[in-house]
């Protein structure tokens, strides 16, 4: 028989004989009866109180079932029956001659919904506008190092899409519990490390995706896939409230059924749909700044005492504070331990900022965006009222590349300097991003978000003991916190207004992070499937 345990605590450096040690103890029996254990879930329980830090893991376990005492611990231990079939993947019967399905963007909607076709045996055309991941990052570098921005293969364009330069925090809420273990297991089998299929909060970093992703391409393209690079949607053709066709790259093609997965970042496809009739519906979303602190600090504040342990990684932090009378809440997001502030951006003359880290986080520094929310009443309209937030963005955008000296720099200020309303000279040498420049930040950020993040980020760092707030550089302007659009869809997935078009990930508005783009893309596939075969 087979038992799930449910928090065991075991030590930083556990063994198998400790989770078995662990899990009798909790069961009520003799570590002896128990075998074969096998961890599901790990979390990380570094609070002060404890006397040592420790994971908290629900583990399985082999038990012969006159060992289980009658008074086991019920309430933690589950008698599991057969294992959890995987999801089923559906199978297409692909007419010869039949268009393929088409899938735009190769970030983690695109991706995962190439792959999901790809298993399916429909044979998907994926098409990317940027380069696959080797040749994109001499590009990356050479924009972070020397402010030289390719718009077609950058931070947010190519292999990947804008996952790949990232934390590669791999934060899951959606309840699609198999899809994510479907997600993890092919990060794993494309060499991620095993903690993702176990953690509550698994990371990648940058350095692996690099090497994950185009394993991910190569398992599309081993199962029929095809994929181009240096290939952009330009149109869609859409007759009688149904696709028709694509034009890629000026080619117009053949297609029926087309996943769009273009991310947030690809406002030229906004406009095209806009163009086209496709619904597009104004959704809120948030900007702010990307605040930077000494990791040593974030670590002190989270693990007190065994603070510095090498056991322990780089501590991240969760911050809100409510609105109060005309003040916004605020909220911190996207937190990167261990990382580096970095400057993004996918149009020329326009920046905005993010943070990445690598597998290690063991950089000196910690960022995290602080975001006050925004909507449609807070700018100006537009003939197209979805598009309206896309302009302010680029409102942002272009007057912080401005403002920092139009080379791709990022505005930067220290803390104190932007609580007291002045530049920052000389900005910390030690700071992560050193391609940024002294900016006072109500010169970039409309009034309502300055006057929020002056009064919240004080009192939301007094919540992280031991950082201080003279030792903070805020980096200037988050726009790209989430789509500011919705591409309007109907509960299969497909839009409203075009058949056959399947918006997806966080480009669409339904998604955002990394897991959620992957899952929506996954989704994508696999109604368009449905409707693929039906149509067969
Ligand atoms: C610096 C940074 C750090 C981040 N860190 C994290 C993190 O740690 N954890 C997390 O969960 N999320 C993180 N995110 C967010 C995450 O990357 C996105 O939520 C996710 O990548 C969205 O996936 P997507 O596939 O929907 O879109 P994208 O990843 O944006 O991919 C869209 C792709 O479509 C392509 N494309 C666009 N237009 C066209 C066109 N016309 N023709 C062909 N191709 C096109 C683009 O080139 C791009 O490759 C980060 C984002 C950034 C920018």
């Amino acid at each position: 028989m087979r038992l799930r345990v449910q928090q065991v605590s075991v030590p930083l450096d556990y063994t198998d004989a400790t989770i078995l040690s662990r899990a009798a103890r909790k069961i009520g029996c003799a570590p002896a009866a128990l075998s074969r254990p096998v961890v599901v879930r790990r979390s990380l329980d570094a609070r002060a109180r404890n006397p040592e830090p420790v994971y908290v893991l629900t583990v399985e376990v082999a038990l012969s079932l006159s060992a289980l005492p009658s008074s086991a611990h019920l309430p933690s231990i589950e008698i599991l029956g057969e294992p959890e079939p995987e999801t089923p993947v559906r199978r297409i019967a692909v007419q010869d001659g039949a268009p393929r399905p088409v899938v735009v963007g190769a970030g983690p909607a695109g991706l995962m919904a190439a792959y999901r076709f790809a298993m399916a045996g429909a044979r998907p055309l994926l098409i990317e506008r940027g380069e696959e991941a080797s040749a994109r990052a001499p590009k990356v570098a050479q924009f972070w190092d020397r402010g030289i921005l390719d718009p077609e293969s950058n931070v947010l364009y190519g292999e990947g899409g804008a996952g790949l330069f990232s934390d590669g925090k791999l934060t899951a809420r959606s309840k699609e519990r198999g899809l994510i273990r479907d997600f993890m297991k092919l990060l794993h089998d494309c060499g991620a490390d095993g903690s993702v299929l176990i953690d509550a909060e698994p990371h990648v970093g940058s350095d692996r995706l690099l090497a994950i992703v185009p394993r991910i391409r190569e398992r599309i393209i081993a199962a029929g896939g095809e994929v181009r690079f240096r290939s952009r949607l330009d149109d869609v053709i859409v007759e009688d409230g149904c696709v028709r066709g694509v034009v890629v790259n000026g080619v117009e093609m053949e297609c029926r059924h087309c996943v769009l997965a273009v991310g947030h970042s690809a406002r030229d496809v906004y406009a095209m749909l806009a163009a086209r009739g496709v619904a597009l519906a104004p959704k809120p979303f948030a900007v702010g700044v990307r605040l930077e602190v000494p990791q040593s600090s974030i670590d002190r504040a989270q693990y007190g005492r065994f603070a510095g342990s090498p056991l322990l990684g780089a501590a991240s932090f969760r911050l809100t504070r409510k609105g109060e009378g005309e003040l916004r809440p605020c909220y911190s997001f996207c937190m990167c331990p261990g990382g580096k502030v970095i400057g993004c951006a996918s149009e020329p003359g326009m920046l905005t900022t993010n943070g990445m880290s690598f597998s290690k986080r063991s950089l000196a520094k910690g960022n995290a965006a602080f975001l006050v929310p925004v909507g449609p009443a807070d700018y100006p309209e537009h003939n197209v009222p979805a598009l309206a937030g896309v302009e302010f963005q680029r409102t942002l955008e272009r007057g912080a590349f401005a403002a920092a000296g139009g080379g791709y720099g990022v505005a930067a200020v220290r803390l104190p300097d932007f609580l007291a309303r002045r530049v920052s000279r000389p900005l910390p040498p030690d700071r992560s991003c050193p391609l940024s420049a002294p900016v006072e930040f109500r010169s970039i950020l409309p009034e309502f978000v300055t006057r929020t993040l002056e009064k919240a980020i004080p009192p939301m760092l007094k919540e992280l003991n031991g950082v201080k707030p003279d030792d903070a550089v805020l980096y200037a302007p988050e726009t790209r916190s989430s789509s500011p659009l919705w591409i309007t869809r109907d509960d299969k997935g497909e839009s409203v207004s075009a058949r056959g078009l399947y918006p997806a990930g966080e480009g669409a508005g339904y998604a955002g992070g990394i897991v959620s783009s992957a899952i929506d893309g996954m989704r994508a596939a696999e109604h368009a499937a449905l409707r693929m075969s039906r149509a067969d």
